[in-house]
C-alpha cells in the first residue's frame, strides 16, 4: 500500500496545497486542494473518499473534482462513495451542495444514479475498500471530526494512521497504542507562541505534540510525519521541535523519529519497512525554510 501526498499544508500558496491523501490509486482521504495536483484519469479512478471534516481546507477540492469526473462519466453510470460523520454530511449538504454555492451532486445526474453518494461513519467502525481496511479514530477539533487508520488487508501489513485536525485527544493514543503503526502522520498547525489559539481551535503546537508523544509505547519506533503546519510558522515550528528533541532525549519526543511532510512525497507501506519516496514525475515542493536540516531523517 503506498499514500500520496498530494497536499498538506495548513493553507494555500503558490507550490502549497490542503490536506489530501490518496492511497494507492482509488481512495482519497480529505480533499483538499491538494486534489487539484491529480489528472483527470487519476480523478476518475477514485471510487471512496473519506472525509475527516468539514473544515474547507480538507473539502475545498471535492465539489470541483466530483463535477469533473461526473462529466467524463456522462452517460455512464460511476458513483463515487464520501464518507464522513454525519454531522459532517449535513455541513456539506446545507453549505456546499445545496443547489446555490455548487449542485447537490448526490442528487444528480438522477437521484438513484447520483455522481457521489454519502455513507456515515463513525469513529471506531472499520470500513473496507478492495482490500484496504479503514479503521475510523477519534479526533478533538473544533467540528465534529476524526483520524483514519487504513492498511492492506493482507495479515501483518502495517497501519498507515492519519491523525486529522485534532488538539490533544487521549483516546486517539490509547487506540494507536494497540495498532502496528507503519507510519503516523499527525497535524501540527502552530508553534508555542500560539499556544492559546491553539487550545481555541484544537489544534496541536510543538509543546502539545510532545505531550501526545509522552504517550507512545516506549517500543514505538515508527515515523512520525508533522503536516497541516501554517506557512508563516513553519522555520518556527520545526525549531521547536527540535529543541524539544534535544531537550528531552529521553521523553517520548526525543525518542521519536519526527519529520515535516511534504507534498508530492509517497510514504510506501511494505511489511515492515516505511520508505519516504520522491513520486516519478516531481511535483514543485514548497521551497524548505532557511534553518538547515533541523529534524533528524527518518532512517531506511
Ligand atoms: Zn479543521
Ligand atoms: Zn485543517
Amino acid at each position: 500500500m503506498k499514500v500520496r501526498v498530494l497536499g498538506c499544508s495548513g493553507t494555500i500558496g503558490r507550490d502549497s496545497d490542503t490536506t489530501s491523501f490518496l492511497v494507492d490509486d482509488d481512495i482519497l482521504v480529505d480533499a483538499g486542494t491538494g486534489v487539484g495536483r491529480l489528472t483527470l484519469d487519476e480523478m476518475c479512478r477514485i471510487s471512496d473518499i473519506f472525509l475527516t471534516h468539514a473544515h474547507m481546507d480538507h473539502i475545498a477540492g471535492l465539489p470541483m473534482m466530483v463535477d469533473a469526473v461526473s462529466a467524463a462519466y456522462m452517460g455512464r453510470e460511476h458513483t463515487i462513495n464520501v464518507h464522513a460523520r454525519p454531522e459532517t454530511v449535513d455541513t456539506l449538504h446545507r453549505h456546499m451542495f445545496n443547489g446555490e454555492v455548487w449542485p447537490d451532486f448526490s442528487r444528480l445526474p438522477s437521484p438513484r444514479r447520483p455522481a457521489m453518494r454519502f455513507h456515515m461513519l463513525e469513529s471506531g467502525q472499520v470500513r473496507e475498500v478492495a482490500g484496504r481496511i479503514i479503521e475510523v479514530l477519534p479526533a478533538e477539533h473544533s467540528v465534529p471530526a476524526v483520524g483514519y487508520a487504513v492498511r492492506a488487508r493482507r495479515g501483518g501489513a502495517p497501519w498507515w494512521v492519519f491523525s486529522g485536525d485534532t488538539g490533544v485527544c487521549p483516546a486517539f493514543w490509547q487506540r494507536i497504542s494497540r495498532m502496528d503503526v507503519g507510519a503516523l502522520v499527525i497535524e501540527t498547525a502552530f508553534s508555542n507562541r500560539c499556544t492559546e489559539l491553539a487550545r481555541l481551535s484544537l489544534h496541536l503546537t510543538p509543546d502539545m505534540l510532545a505531550e501526545c508523544l509522552e504517550l507512545m509505547p516506549p517500543d514505538a519506533n515508527y515515523p512520525v510525519y508533522v503536516t497541516h503546519l501554517k506557512p508563516s510558522e513553519i522555520p518556527l515550528i520545526l525549531s521547536e521541535l527540535k529543541e524539544l528533541k534535544e531537550r528531552f532525549p529521553e521523553r517520548g519526543i526525543g525518542r521519536a523519529r519526527i519529520q515535516r511532510l511534504l507534498a508530492g512525497e509517497v510514504i510506501e507501506l511494505a511489511g515492515e519497512a516505511v520508505v519516504p519516496m520522491a513520486e516519478t514525475v516531481p511535483m514543485p515542493l514548497m521551497p524548505e525554510p532557511d534553518i538547515g536540516n533541523v529534524l533528524a531523517p527518518v532512517a531506511a
